[in-house]
């Protein structure tokens, strides 16, 4: 039976320096990932789940065990936000842009929107640009939900997300997560959120 991977970053541990340090990429991709693949495989071996795609556990989250809960929403979330990184991010364009303008009058409002989302998500977890039925929305879950999930508050197809869990900023940041998610900005890869945006309904 196939198993979950780790797969390796897309870039080097300090390529999104100095916004996110080295040590930090190192200890979040290679121990905490890592232990979300290991736990998750851990947890289906053996179950009627093992085998399953990520989106068919999510859409069935409520009835399955807490462990499938945290550990596959682990896996999943973290490999998007690797992907939803680079070095020299840039800004939106094209479709992308037009349509958060749309949604939330310009590019910095919809910034400030979003970095609140994050700020104010209590304790462990994600703020997310979704998609859902053609319209974007931004909103939050709590450790490793996510909106793909039949327990999220609001559903969808998530095109970006910041860890705002503390492994994700404290060892450069410490308390300062609002200088975390203002220095994120720098590194959001917009092709891969355009590519997400052009993908989901
Ligand atoms: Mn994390």
């Amino acid at each position: 039976m196939s198993k979950f991977e780790l797969a390796p970053l897309p870039y080097a541990y300090d390529a999104l320096e100095p916004f996110i340090d080295k040590m930090t990429m190192e200890i979040h991709h290679g121990k905490h990932h890592n232990a979300y693949v290991t736990n998750l495989n851990n947890a289906i071996a053996g179950t009627e789940h093992e085998g399953k795609t990520l989106e068919e556990l999510f859409a069935n989250m409520s009835k399955l065990p807490a462990a499938i809960r945290n550990n596959g929403g682990g896996h999943y979330n973290h490999t998007l936000f690797w992907n939803l990184m680079k070095k020299d991010g840039g800004a939106p364009t094209g479709d992308l842009a037009n349509a958060i303008n749309g949604a939330f009058g310009s590019f910095d409002e919809f910034k400030k929107l979003f970095s609140q989302a994050g700020m104010t998500r209590f304790g462990s977890g994600w703020a997310w640009l979704v998609k859902a039925d053609g319209a974007l929305k931004i909103t939050s879950t709590p450790n490793q939900d996510n909106p793909l999930m039949d327990v999220a508050e609001i559903k969808g197809y998530p095109l970006l997300g910041i860890d705002v869990w503390e492994h994700a900023y404290y060892l450069k940041y410490q308390n300062r997560r609002n200088e975390y998610i203002e220095n994120w900005w720098n590194v959001v890869n917009w092709d891969a959120v355009a590519k997400r945006f052009a993908e989901g309904k």
